[in-house]
């Protein structure tokens, strides 16, 4: 089965979310644990959640893929916003437990200064600290576009925190994995474009094909290497548009790798839902 969603906004709960993105023809689909700017999480109703689950078993959704907010930095320099990583990140996954089973996405996040090493050593003692034994769900990683400061611009670098973790305790480093965003790896000068295989081939050397739990799929507005992370529509951008050198077939060629076609694809391109609605059913219909 072909899974393929987009971002979805979580007003009005669990329910409202799996209807809205029923009409938007997607099976599954990601969305905030709380408000991505600040840091308010509204209690989770058993009841919403009952229902939810009925319907998305009868829509044939079973996988969601939460964001966790952007101001959650785990390597953040300032006492309050990592007091604020910790908190959100340990709440939300107490969270998760009510939707068994399923994956949170986070940004290993930036170090604003302390350096790489510093950054990937403060990463794996947050997630030391609120990964716990008994969790279902698996927590995810973001290949990064690398502006900034940002943490997970290479393989290596989301390799080193996932193996940070397993030196201090291997069954909680079980807990996680890797989501690919196609405009970050191309950001970062991973050329999926030319040599998609060949990316991979390398991901699997670094961090382990096993790890890879989901993509998101996204055009960008930059060439492969720009370091900017600014999302495009799919087809508009330097991996879907001819006009900068790539082209439908790009994208024909991610949904349809055997390595990743059996992985949820969550669009987070600059669309309204109508938009959003036509990006699903292209990509479906180029899927081989
Ligand atoms: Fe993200
Ligand atoms: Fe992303
Ligand atoms: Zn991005």
């Amino acid at each position: 089965m072909f899974r393929i969603g987009c971002h979805i906004s979580s007003a009005g709960g669990y329910l409202a979310m799996a209807k809205r993105a029923e009409a938007l023809g997607a099976n599954t689909f990601a969305f905030f644990t709380r408000n991505p700017r600040g840091g308010s999480a509204k209690p989770i109703e058993e009841t919403d959640i009952a229902v939810f689950h009925a319907e998305c078993a009868r829509a044939g959704i079973d996988r969601l893929v939460a964001h966790a907010p952007y101001t959650l930095n785990p390597c953040a320099a300032k006492a309050n916003v990592a007091e604020f990583a910790r908190m959100a990140f340990s709440d939300d996954l107490q969270r998760m437990e009510h939707t068994p089973g399923q994956f949170y996405n986070f940004h290993p996040g930036s170090h604003v200064g302390q350096g790489i090493d510093a950054g990937i050593e403060k990463i794996a003692a947050l997630l030391n600290e609120v990964l716990f034994p008994d969790m279902t769900t698996t927590v995810l990683l973001e290949t990064m576009a690398g502006k900034g400061t940002e943490v997970g611009r290479s393989f290596e670098e989301l390799a080193c925190i996932i193996e940070g973790v397993a030196a201090k305790c291997p069954e909680l480093s079980d807990k996680l994995g890797v989501c690919l965003d196609t405009c970050h790896v191309s950001d970062a000068g991973y050329d999926i474009i030319h040599d998609l295989d060949g990316v991979l081939d390398e991901f699997d050397r670094v961090v382990g094909i096993d790890r890879l739990h989901a993509v998101h799929i996204n055009d960008s507005k930059n060439p492969c290497g720009a370091h900017k992370d600014r999302h495009e529509c799919i087809g508009k951008g330097y991996l879907g548009s001819e006009e900068f050198g790539g082209g439908m077939q790009v994208m024909q060629n991610i949904v349809s790798n055997g390595r990743l076609r059996a992985l949820p694809f969550i669009l987070e391109t600059p669309n309204e839902l109508a938009g959003y609605a036509a990006e699903i059913k292209l990509l479906r219909s180029l899927q081989q």
